[in-house]
């Protein structure tokens, strides 16, 4: 690091150019600090930091990371904790001059790069905007950020002793617990788990932390509670769903689309005190909303859609410009084409027309010209012959009620088991409508991806891959809306999806793969190896994406095209 002052003292004053100077590595009294890539001008994005530290110089207790759940939640743990001794967010925006970036995420835990932690290293990745004053290098203030500021931040956040052990041990205690509660999902069929007493208001549509003020703690109805134990002897109490269709209902305001999006939200995990820790969904839970605008690409609407004028074949539908109810219908099917197992619908974002058709309107327009078969007649067939279960806010139809395996009403913020009471009101009141199809929901055609549609090239550059944001990801020419994808938790991972549909077209598209082959081989690949196989030189602001959320990614790509797969040889 004396080399490090030296040069900066050398260069104090003289233009931004001559930072260049520091680039390289140096040796910190515990820790290896790369100056990997200098910006070369102020307005540049900021120059890129990279920093090691051998594992028994860290020195966390083996017990603490001997799980990749384990590891993954102490790199996430160390992330925050070093970002804000660098007093990341605090200061100017991302990039300003004299302020270090990080990307260590919110209220995920989530493998991201970060900060990395293998067997016998820590590794934390960084940015710094380095500082000057017009285009003068500010010698002295880069010498107290790299050489004093940093260092210091790196021993209060990076070395165990720095840490409470028991602070350490409940970060760890916590994903043992998520990770019990998802396996007994699996054990005893159910699709969602809410603990009594989390907390699922959150303090606004912008900002993702728990309400703090008058949220009421979720409490199980008594006939839908079980207990799960837990690592160490303890277990939690909470509400099991089961498979099937389960119907949320009830008032306008009472809390059905907090429950309904903190069960999408169970997807990933989230840190102690976020209020959802303990509220766990299958991982490949789909929340599915109507878009408008959206492409899609030869995906077989037929089960919902029959012959609709000006289109040839609903089997083999493509638009650049899909209808609410179009839109809901290929996401569902995209959904299940991936393997997705739950979906999450909300009756505030559903296209009404592909939910219900009261026997009103089937009396008024007849079934021959009327193209869908709304989702009122599918999701018993989905659940019966597919395995996919639903669930779904329905506060203002009650066609729903008839096919329900349960229902829960929200009054007041408090969920009540009225399975019962629906059953009895759709036994009082038919709803006099006549189910639509009622043959098996069928098969899901799988998509074979053309490799020739995917062009990540802009300009002059090769491969243009960005991000604005979590719901906007640039590839290559293109601005892909990603704002439907509810589930995503941050841009680290809209990035890595973006680099992930790149790896995929240029590793793992055989003429012959399937969407669903190309993205689990893709995905696979990334598990094995790493978030850094994504890039061409390591970032620190990748997350790691659901290869489900890969795929509905690359579904919404405009340029995005697909084959239908070969038709399969049979034997005479
Ligand atoms: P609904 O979908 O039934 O109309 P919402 O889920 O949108 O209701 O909730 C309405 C409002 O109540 C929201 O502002 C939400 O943050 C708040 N809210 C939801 N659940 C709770 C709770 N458990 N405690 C306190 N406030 C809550
Ligand atoms: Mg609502």
């Amino acid at each position: 690091m004396d080399r490090l002052r030296a040069t900066l003292k050398r260069i104090d004053g003289r233009g931004y150019k001559a930072y260049e100077d520091i680039q390289g590595h140096y040796r910190g009294a515990f820790f290896k600090l790369f100056i990997e890539h200098v910006q070369p001008d102020p307005f540049a994005p900021p120059t890129r930091l990279r920093v090691q530290i051998q594992g028994r110089v860290a020195d966390f207790p083996a017990a603490l990371r001997d799980k990749p759940a384990r590891r993954v939640a102490l790199a996430d743990l160390l992330a925050r904790r070093l970002a804000e001794a660098l007093g990341v967010g605090k200061g100017g925006k991302e990039g300003a001059r004299g302020t270090f970036s990080m990307s260590a995420g919110a209220q995920t835990i989530i493998p991201r790069t970060a900060v990395m932690l293998e067997e016998d290293t820590l590794e934390a990745r960084l940015t710094l905007g380095l500082p000057a004053k017009g285009r003068r290098i500010l010698g002295r203030e880069a010498t107290a950020l790299l050489c004093d500021r940093l260092p210091e931040a790196l021993e209060s956040s990076l070395l165990a002793k720095a840490h409470a052990p028991e602070a350490l041990e409940a970060w760890i205690r916590s994903a043992d617990d998520r990770l019990a509660l998802r396996a007994a999902l699996e054990d005893r069929g159910l699709v969602a788990f809410v603990a009594n007493n989390a907390i699922l208001p959150r303090r606004s549509g912008v900002d993702d932390r728990p309400l703090v003020a008058g949220a009421v703690p979720f409490q199980s109805p008594a006939s839908l509670a079980v207990e799960i134990p837990l690592p160490g002897g303890r277990s939690v109490r909470g509400m099991g769903i089961s498979r099937g269709v389960t119907l949320i209902v009830g008032g306008g305001f009472h809390g059905k689309t907090t429950l309904l999006n903190a069960i999408a939200r169970g997807v990933s995990d989230h840190i102690p005190g976020d209020g959802r820790e303990l509220v766990v969904t299958l991982r490949d839970a789909v929340k599915v909303r109507a878009e408008s605008n959206r492409s899609i690409a030869g995906v077989d609407l037929s089960p919902f859609l029959g012959v609709v004028p000006g289109v040839d074949d609903t089997a083999d539908f493509s638009t650049q410009n899909a209808s609410g109810s179009t839109s809901q219908a290929a996401s569902i099917l995209e959904s299940i084409e991936m393997g997705s197992r739950l979906l999450l619908l909300d009756e505030d974002t559903c296209a009404t027309n592909f939910m219900v058709r009261d026997a009103r309107m089937q009396a008024l327009v007849p079934d021959e010209i009327e193209p869908i078969t709304p989702f009122v007649d599918r999701v018993r067939p989905l659940f019966e012959g597919r395995g996919v279960s639903s669930i779904l806010v329905m506060g203002g139809s009650g066609d729903y009620l008839d096919l329900a395996d349960r229902v829960i009403l929200m009054d007041g913020f408090r969920a009540e088991d009225v399975t019962a009471r629906a059953a009895e009101v759709a036994r009082v009141l038919p709803t006099g409508r006549q189910p639509r199809a009622h043959r098996g929901f069928g098969g899901v055609t799988p998509r074979c991806p053309d490799p020739g549609s995917l062009r990540p090239e802009k300009g002059r550059r090769e491969v243009r891959i960005d991000v604005r944001g979590r719901n906007t990801l640039l590839y290559g020419k293109e601005v892909v809306d990603l704002s439907a994808l509810e589930q995503l938790e941050e841009a680290p991972q809209t990035r890595a999806i973006g680099w992930a549909i790149h790896l995929m077209a240029v590793k793992h598209l055989r003429s012959s793969d399937s969407i669903r082959q190309a993205v689990e081989a893709t995905a696979g690949e990334i598990e094995r190896r790493g978030l850094d196989v994504l890039t061409p030189f390591p970032v620190g602001d990748l997350a790691l994406p659901r290869a489900i959320d890969i795929a509905a990614a690359l579904n919404r790509l405009r340029q995005f095209r697909v084959r239908r797969p070969p038709p399969v040889q049979q034997d005479a």
